[in-house]
């Protein structure tokens, strides 16, 4: 406790602190918790689980007052974070008794319009945001103190222009809390253009990797979904976040599992919000134990009791693989992220080692394992089409995309390929894959074996080039997700939420 108190925080703070138990500050709190009291602007690179919530909670909550209008907001790009940093913000000014308003889309807004008019700090995505603003739902002329929480991911969403117009309509004399995984050079502009000498502060783990085994499989594609299934039955395990990249893939997923008696819960961007959290909540009381779910669910969330991360796909992005990873091995427990490779991963898979060259990701020997059945529902198909065109869907969506628009028909089509020898949905979707040009691949043939047999050792190889005919012909042979058109794997990952 002795080491907050040096810190200068409040008195309510400190309670809630106290209560809390936590014994020392962590490094992002220990470095920009002064700089923050001092009222100095703050750029900081720091991941999700750094405790970067107090570090700006800790200003924010002191220089507000009850009953005051606005003061603090705090902007975030998705809503599952939004909900979470908004909790967490009310338990910090719990002693304070000030009122914390989340606000994002998907669920209704004249409730949140009610909760405005009293609100003393708002956390917000910025299309809902804007919504409110553009019904004059909200009075941002008091606002003090104003975080952009996971800003990279934020802008990488497409949300840049929407926080501009945000910004500018909030007071000049202000403070700005910049925090970000990573810092982009669009960043650096915004930071020139909006914050007044900003104070840079970064923390270098992202990952306690004492406590964190990363592995990969190397399979056959067709046999991807076989593997995920072998494992999840004979992993001992707490609670599982399956990644995919793309909707489509989490609805498949998350179907198929169903299959086999392992009862999965979906989610991504496309769902009804209040189903988005009603599924968090069930998994972060342990109700339920699966999760299969895009990268909006890798970046902030603390839930705690994660045991195993699996990477159905390996991320487009290298840094949503660090984000992915960090949702295990928190808090000093143990966790796992095991990889289930495919040839369509080899490219990203070669990405993600290129850029944490310090990681060590150890192959493990792919097990026998059944084969088993895949359906491909017509019903599911129309689930995650549509929603592709745009990472910004998360606030954005709002019924744009139902996807049957964009079905032309198809559903009444016959399904293309053998459904038992698949391990993605239908090959012509807008988030279809096909392989890439790739560094990494299989070191022999007996990667090309049949399915359970254990598979030869791999790893990124610069002469990539060699295989690769050999590797396509395999995929489109093995998996028709695999055969889509030649630019379709660019962009597969973009679709993420
Ligand atoms: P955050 O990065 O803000 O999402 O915080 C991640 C988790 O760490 C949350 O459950 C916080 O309550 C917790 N936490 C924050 N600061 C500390 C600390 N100094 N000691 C222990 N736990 C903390």
């Amino acid at each position: 406790m002795e080491k907050f108190e040096k810190l200068g925080l409040c008195e309510h703070v400190l309670k809630v602190i106290s209560n809390k138990k936590f014994e020392k500050p962590s490094e992002i709190q220990e470095k920009t918790i002064p700089l923050i009291l001092e009222g100095k602007d703050v750029i900081a690179g720091s991941a999700t689980g750094s405790g970067k919530t107090l570090a700006f909670g800790a200003g924010m909550i002191k220089n507000s007052t009850k009953g005051k209008g606005i003061q603090g907001l705090v902007l975030t790009p998705t809503r599952e974070l939004a909900e979470q940093v908004a909790q967490s913000l009310e338990e910090f000014a719990y002693y304070k008794e000030l009122e914390v308003v989340s606000v994002y889309g998907g669920v209704s807004i004249n409730m949140q319009r009610q909760k405005l008019a009293y609100a003393d700090i708002v956390v917000a995505t910025p299309g809902r945001l804007l919504d409110h603003m553009r019904n004059n739902n909200i009075d941002l002329s008091d606002i003090n103190f104003l975080v952009l929480d996971e800003a990279d991911r934020m802008w990488d969403m497409g949300f840049k222009d929407d926080v501009a117009d945000i910004v500018k309509t909030c007071p000049k004399e202000k403070q700005t809390l910049l925090f970000s995984a990573t810092i982009s050079g669009d960043l650096a502009d915004f930071s020139d253009k909006f914050m007044k000498a900003p104070v840079e502060i970064s923390v270098e783990t992202y990952v306690d990797t004492s406590k964190l085994k990363q592995v990969y499989y190397d399979v056959i594609d067709s046999g991807k979904f076989s593997l995920l299934v072998h494992l999840l039955k004979n992993e001992k395990a707490d609670l599982v976040m399956i990644f995919c990249n793309t909707r489509r893939n989490v609805d498949f997923v998350t179907m198929n599992l169903r299959e086999q008696d392992i009862m999965a819960h979906a989610i991504h961007g496309g769902m009804d919000q209040s189903k988005r959290i009603r599924v968090l909540k069930g998994f972060s009381e342990g109700k339920t134990n699966v999760i299969v779910c895009t990268d909006v669910a890798a970046r902030g969330l603390d839930i705690p009791g994660v045991s195993h991360i699996y990477n159905y796909d390996l991320p487009i992005d290298h840094r949503d693989y660090i984000h992915r990873i960090g949702r295990t091995a928190r808090a000093g427990a143990e966790g796992i992220a095991i990889n289930v490779l495919a040839s369509r991963d080899y490219d990203n898979f070669s990405t993600i080692l290129r850029h944490n060259e310090e990681m060590d990701i150890k192959r493990e020997m792919t097990p026998r394992f059944e084969r088993v059945s895949i359906k491909l529902a017509d019903d599911h198909r129309g689930s995650g089409r549509g929603h592709g065109r745009s990472r910004r869907n998360d606030d954005r969506g709002r019924g744009r995309s139902s996807g049957r628009n964009m079905s032309r028909g198809r559903d009444s089509r016959p399904p293309r390929r053998d459904s038992r020898n698949s391990n993605g949905p239908l090959r012509n979707s807008r988030n279809d894959s096909k392989p890439q040009r790739s560094n990494y691949r299989p070191r022999s043939s007996e990667g090309r074996s049949s399915e359970g047999k254990p598979m030869s050792r791999g790893r990124p190889d610069s002469r990539g080039r060699q295989d690769r005919g050999e590797r396509n012909k395999r995929s489109n042979k093995n998996d028709g997700f695999n055969g889509g058109g030649r630019n379709t794997a660019r962009r597969q990952g973009r679709h993420a939420e």
